[in-house]
């Protein structure tokens, strides 16, 4: 028989147990977003943007939509400007946190000799996980180098050299506890990435990444599509483009969240799926407002073929083409030309709007008061 004092523990204790178990359902679900590179660590450069700001621009989107359709996620960025965190800070944020869930954003490229190097597209997901693949590894490589900005990455990395195959031996003596979630959120994110944001499928991927490695929960690094691709850098650098990306990495999470919560017992509904459609119209009027003022401009020129128009900053002229690292450019980095009527012309940037232009024009004009935007198609100037 069961002295009754000994029942009132076992109540007790019970209880205590479902308490447990109720709070940490009440406290919800912590998702990291962690947008990749910032500040001096560009990541993959295009010809008119760059990784660190592509990565930044998803990784907003996407937290608004949470934010907006999910209230009961918190989520905790590991940069949301454009500041630099090392590759162990952010895994340290993550743990810190106690995320249920690691989203790294990145874009692509590949090897400059490369043939394909303007052509190849694609999104892919990657988790964790050590398969003998070159290419694979050459992008793990890409994205753990940043580690070498620190001037003392030798300890905070354990010696570990991003560079070198022979140190990608330690993520295979490790053992990767969160495989199979990170797994399921990689597949539910990849599918979306095709169906929602219309990217080339390049599948769920493994590689041994180091900001996924130290994060002790289900983590995946997603890598959007090629900057190295200039019409996959303009659909990343467009706001229809960005708003595509971030509601598909949305809805895989939506999809991955509600399927976590069903396995664990907890009763949600159903996850809120976003139509890309809804997604576009975030930016309805602004985009709106871009086509008016192109319009405006010169309607016959939409017109004229498939080559999409282009907006550029003029800001220099010359009659001898330059040096890219010559004075005269005084540091705009990724000036481009055209030549006409025998002169070398230099632009900078690269716009599907008149608007984007506009703001790139501020920025050229502290340096070249004179700077105008010009319209061009197939890189010649049109009126
Ligand atoms: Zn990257």
């Amino acid at each position: 028989m069961i002295s009754p004092i000994f029942f009132r523990k076992a109540i007790l204790l019970a209880i205590f147990a479902v308490c447990g178990c109720m709070s940490s359902v009440a406290s919800g679900f912590t998702l990291v977003i962690d947008p990749g590179h910032g500040k001096q660590d560009f990541g993959a450069v295009g010809k008119i943007t760059n990784e660190k700001s592509i990565n930044l621009a998803v990784a907003l989107k996407l937290g608004k939509l949470i934010k907006e359709n999910m209230p009961d996620v918190k989520i905790v960025y590991t940069r949301n400007n454009d500041t630099f965190v090392p590759l162990q800070g952010r895994a340290d944020i993550a743990n810190k946190a106690k995320g249920d869930l690691f989203i790294s954003i990145h874009a692509n490229s590949i090897d400059k000799r490369a043939k394909n190097y303007r052509t190849i597209a694609g999104a892919s997901v990657y988790t964790l996980g050590f398969r003998r693949s070159e290419e694979n590894l050459a992008v793990a490589m890409r994205e753990n180098a940043v580690m070498k900005l620190e001037s003392d990455y030798s300890t905070t990395y354990e010696g570990f050299d991003p560079n070198s195959t022979e140190s990608y031996i330690i993520f295979e003596m490790s053992q990767n506890k969160h495989m199979e979630q990170s797994i399921e959120a990689a597949n539910e994110i990849q599918k979306e990435l095709v169906s929602t944001a219309g990217r080339k499928d390049r599948g769920v991927r493994q590689a041994n990444f180091w900001v996924l490695f130290k994060t002790s929960m289900p983590a995946i690094l997603v890598e959007l599509d090629f900057i190295c691709n200039p019409e996959m850098e303009r659909f990343m650098n467009s706001e229809s483009g960005q708003n595509k990306l971030a509601t598909a990495i949305y809805n895989g999470f939506a999809r991955y969240k509600a399927a976590e919560d069903k396995r664990v017992g907890n009763a949600t509904a159903a996850p809120k799926i976003l139509t890309a459609k809804s997604a576009t119209a975030l930016n309805d009027s602004q985009e709106a407002k871009a086509t008016r003022l192109a319009d405006s401009g010169n309607s016959k020129n939409e017109q004229s073929g498939n080559t999409p128009i282009i907006y550029k900053v003029q800001f220099l002229v010359s009659s001898k083409k330059l040096s890219a690292g010559s004075p005269k450019l005084k540091g705009i980095g990724d000036a481009d030309y055209y030549t006409d009527g025998g002169m070398i012309k230099y632009t900078t940037g690269a716009f599907e709007s008149e608007q984007d232009a506009a703001q790139r024009l501020v920025e050229v004009r502290k340096k070249f008061p004179d700077a105008f935007i010009i319209k061009t198609q197939g890189n010649k100037r049109i009126k």
